[in-house]
């Protein structure tokens, strides 16, 4: 058997975390075994579907590399297909017309409630051997329901929650086609499942309701069972439901803070699943590993603080490159100067260890690439009278010093000890005049990123 599996995202949003776990999932499932992986988008609520959000979901997909197999289809595109297969179950006495408005219904419902009954549908023009019909009204459209067995039970193997049982006295004739004949959410799932030859339906624990309706459908089609796993949703920190409040819920969001795939990928893997203590995996050996088991029962919790020291130990495994092709189009939106300043890469080197995220790198980068603009009162402060001589002397040496790290680390040095001062009297003005600001990397490593012309010229304008 060839391991097929799918994600079924319904266009009605941007493509979010647990969504993108799910495919994840999915995704992973189907490489572990060498199978098929299909995208299927699931557009029939027509009032709620976007063409914004099926783009939103295939960008998200992109962004993460989780490329499918199959597909996209969608289900607005198989009309014909779900209407054929009405048109079959209603011949083969599976399906039926009901003629009941959605008032006699709701009324019909008010009664069983009244008498302290579940409602759910009385089975008017359901067919039984030897059973008459009501008259059919004139004018009216039917809709289709499914013919859902009276007794027994409904019970899968749960690949995530294990053993679970549905009576089918809980289930009543589901509604498959509307009066207009468009198919319904169960139902499309259903067939196209079977039609997908899915073998393994990996979820969101919100559709356990649905699997038993699902089941049912499948067997009267007579078709093969998938295995079903249902995974737990995402909560945030707070153990309330993952929303805004959170940060960000929407996956392209991560991309444009500053987030790198790889980050976002590790860290979703892990969120209700886990091998070992490992923390720290690719993707590749996430599929080796990724069987459906160790996947937890229970909601995990989202953690930002756990995604950002992801993001900030990928960050310091990519090469300088590829970091510079993102962090540039920052520092660019940010008005950095690059003209004279020290190579961006050479840069990166310096402030990756540091960096939770692109932006953050891009944020520290700047230093280097605008022009200082010193705060008087900070100036006052750390440029005192006894501190002078020493930036006078630094400033003339630096003209033949030797420019690297080590040389001019040297000097600094030599100044302090002619001058009689500690290492912050003489590195916190420095940095305030070559930078504006007294947090940075070490100063040897800024003055030689600096680059002999740029600290000369910003000392003498300094000296004026
Ligand atoms: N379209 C459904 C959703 O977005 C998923 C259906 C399924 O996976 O069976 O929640």
């Amino acid at each position: 058997m060839t391991v097929r599996t799918r994600f079924a995202p319904s266009p009605t949003g941007y493509l979010h975390l647990g969504g993108a776990r799910t495919a994840l999932f999915s995704w992973a499932y189907a490489r572990h075994f060498g199978g098929t992986f299909i995208l299927r988008i699931e557009d029939t609520d027509l009032e709620r579907s976007t063409p914004e959000a099926v783009q939103a979901i295939l960008d998200g997909m992109n962004w993460l590399g989780l490329h499918h197999d199959e597909g996209p289809f969608f289900q607005m595109q198989r009309m014909d297909r779900y209407r054929e297969v009405v048109g079959q179950m209603l011949e083969a006495g599976s399906a039926y017309y009901c003629y009941c408005t959605p008032e006699e219904v709701e009324a019909m419902r008010e009664r069983q409630r009244a008498a302290g009954e579940k409602p759910r549908y009385d089975g008017t023009w359901r067919p039984e051997p030897g059973k008459t019909l009501p008259p059919v009204p004139e004018g009216r459209k039917p809709v289709v329901r499914f013919r859902n067995p009276l007794d027994g039970d409904v019970t899968w193997n749960d690949l995530v929650k294990g053993p679970i049982t549905i009576s089918n006295r809980e289930l009543d004739d589901l509604i498959i086609a509307r009066p207009d004949g468009t198919p319904t959410y169960n139902f499309c799932v259903s067939v196209d499942d079977w039609d997908m030859q899915i073998t393994h339906v990996i979820r969101g624990d919100d559709h356990v309701n649905n699997t038993p309706r699902q089941i049912n459908i499948l067997r009267a089609l007579g078709a093969s069972l998938p295995q079903y796993g249902h995974v737990p949703m995402i909560l945030g920190a707070d153990g309330e439901k993952l929303s805004k409040r959170h940060g960000a819920v929407s996956v392209m969001e991560y991309p444009a803070q500053g987030y790198l795939p790889e980050a976002m990928l590790n860290y979703l893997a892990r969120l209700g699943w886990s091998h070992g203590d490992e923390e720290i995996f690719s993707m590749e050996q996430f599929c080796a590993w990724f069987d459906l088991d160790h996947l937890s029962k229970s909601p995990a919790q989202f953690n930002p603080e756990k995604l950002a020291w992801l993001n900030n130990h990928y960050i310091k495994q990519s090469d300088n490159a590829r970091l510079e092709a993102l962090v540039r189009p920052v520092m660019e939106r940010e008005g950095a100067q690059f003209e004279g300043g020290p190579d961006l890469q050479a840069v990166i080197a310096l402030l990756k260890e540091r960096a939770s995220t692109i932006n953050e790198l891009a944020d520290a980068a700047m230093l280097f690439y605008r022009q200082p603009a010193p705060d008087a009162a900070l100036l006052a402060q750390h440029v005192t009278d006894a501190v002078k001589p020493a930036l006078a002397q630094f400033g003339k040496q630096c003209e033949t010093v030797e420019w690297n790290k080590a040389a001019l680390s040297a000097l600094l040095k030599e100044v302090l000890a002619t001058n009689k001062l500690k290492m912050p009297q003489l590195a916190m003005p420095l940095r305030l005049i070559l930078t504006g600001q007294l947090q940075t990397p070490a100063i040897d490593a800024v003055l030689e990123l600096l680059g002999r012309e740029t600290v000369l010229a910003r000392l003498a304008k300094f000296s004026k």
